[in-house]
């Protein structure tokens, strides 16, 4: 009873609101419907492997060109919207600029991501962020995403297995770049932790690819059982 009551006033002083636009809402952390419609949320059909986007449905096993070729090497993944001019505007702050009360509609957006995946996994793993980074930012944006997404799931948050070194930034580089720049970056500090285990890698931004391949080779060289990944949005480019 008191604790309601204190919610209540709780909910008088700071009465919920969207934490993208300020607009009234009736749950804290919950998107108002002009901003919800505004992102391009990515639904089916998609390719049931790497989650990219198709026009068309060409049944449930019909794999997009890339993942057709051979050339995605996570088990799969899956993002809840598009890299577009609304995500960006939500991922850039979260990101860089301390708005971190967004976490909670992003990692909600994810699980709704993974509802069509099986997702008996052992590890939920925040792509790690190299010490001086992190130190510079404060907090590791991933591991926000992660952790809310571990909790439902009743797995372990991992944000220790693996080390980063630091590389500057990746974002004037080609794909092929991004690849040869993110080589060799990540160490896994814990092998007993990942051996045998299946894991969910968690990002805010799948670009090229890159970090996120890179990522899984050392997980699997260190003998896990299967990596896959889950980020809030993606760069759609046309295959
Ligand atoms: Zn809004
Ligand atoms: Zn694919």
């Amino acid at each position: 009873m008191i604790a309601r009551t204190f919610h209540k006033v709780i909910e008088f002083i700071f009465p919920p609101a969207c934490p993208v636009c300020g607009a009234p809402v009736s749950v804290h952390g919950e998107l108002c419907a002009d901003c919800f419609g505004a992102f391009e949320w990515i639904d089916d059909p998609k390719c049931p492997r790497c989650g990219y986007p198709l026009v068309y449905d060409a049944g449930p096993n019909a794999q997009c060109p890339v993942c057709a070729a051979g050339e995605f090497d996570l088990e799969w993944l899956r993002s809840a919207c598009r890299y577009e001019e609304m995500s960006r505007s939500v991922v850039l702050p979260f990101k860089h600029g301390g708005r971190i009360k967004h976490a909670r509609f992003m990692s909600r957006a994810m699980m709704w991501a993974l509802r069509d995946v099986d997702c008996d996994f052992d590890i939920v793993m925040p792509v790690p962020l190299a010490t001086a980074r992190l130190r510079h930012r404060s907090y590791n944006q991933a591991t926000l995403l992660a952790r809310p997404i571990a909790d439902v799931m009743g797995v372990v948050l991992d944000v220790d297995s693996v080390h980063r070194i630091h590389r500057p930034d990746m974002g004037h580089l080609t794909s092929k770049q991004r690849h040869e720049n993110i080589r060799g970056v990540f160490s896994v500090v814990n092998p007993d932790k990942v051996k045998g285990r299946k894991i969910l890698l968690v990002d805010d931004v799948y670009t090229s690819g890159a970090t996120l391949s890179e990522l899984r080779r050392v997980l699997m060289r260190a003998g896990a059982k299967s990596v896959c990944g889950v980020t809030f949005c993606r760069v759609v480019r046309t295959v």
